[in-house]
Order: structure tokens, then sequence, then C-alpha cells
């Protein structure tokens, strides 16, 4: 199968990191919405009140490898993100964040949004 599609890393849908598996659910995780295209769960290390992430089942691994024709799936996780923070009743704001590489913090190399809210948010961020 091509590299890129959903099956492309490893052979596997979801890929071959621990998103992967709860992707393939060969690991739980506090389960906030699922559909065709991605995947949203509470992070396992909040940050904030409430902090969850939005996966694609497609395992991108960083932003910087995404292609063109991922702009539209890359846009259903923002969509996503807004509807789980409605649904968590976040109406006072929220922040999105996409960390990108070493620099950018990334430790997950299967490209994730978090959501981050509950609490002010600071800026700069750290
Ligand atoms: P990043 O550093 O941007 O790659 O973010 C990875 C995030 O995944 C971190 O906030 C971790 O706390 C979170 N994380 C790692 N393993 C799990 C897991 N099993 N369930 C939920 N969140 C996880």
């Amino acid at each position: 199968m091509a590299e890129g599609t959903a099956k492309g890393q490893n052979g596997r849908a979801g890929g071959d990191t621990i998103f992967g598996k709860i992707i393939r659910k060969e690991i739980p995780c506090d389960l906030l919405h699922e559909d065709d295209k991605c995947i949203a769960f509470h992070d396992i290390e909040p940050q904030a009140p409430t902090h969850f992430l939005v996966v694609p089942k497609k395992p991108i691994p960083q932003l910087s490898k995404a292609e063109d024709s991922d702009a539209e799936l890359l846009g259903h996780l923002m969509i996503v993100g807004k509807k789980c923070a409605l649904k968590l009743g976040l109406t006072n704001g929220y922040r999105l964040v996409l960390n990108e590489g070493q620099d950018g913090g990334q430790s997950v190399y299967h490209i994730h949004l978090h959501v981050f809210g509950g609490r002010q948010m600071l800026w700069p961020p750290g």
C-alpha cells in the first residue's frame, strides 16, 4: 500500500506509535469522539483542567510531513476539536496546539492536535 495511506506505516492501520495502538484499540483511552477519520481522547498527563488530543487515523508522523492533499483532514481535526470543546463545556475559550518536531516539543510522531481549557492560558507559551 502506498506511503501516507491509512495502512501505509508498518502496514497497520493507525501506524506504530502509542496513538496507533489506541486507534487499533490495543490499549485503552478515555474516548471523547471517534469517526472514520479521527479519534479524540483525554491526554494521560493533562497540562490543564481539560486537555485532550485529536488524532487522525491516517498516521501522518508530523506536520512537516503532511501533504497538500491532507488539508481537509487537518481541518477536520480542528472542527472535531471545537465540537469536543463545546461538549466539555469550554464556553469561555480554549487553546489548540500542534507540536512540530524536536524544537516544537513533539514526543509522539503521529500528528495530533492538543486542546487545552478550563484555566487562563498564558502567553508566550513555554
Ligand atoms: P506531543 O509532545 O505534542 O507529541 O504530545 C504527546 C502527548 O501524548 C503528551 O501530552 C502525552 O501526555 C500524551 N500521551 C502519551 N501517551 C498517551 C496515552 N497512552 N494516552 C493519552 N495521552 C497520551
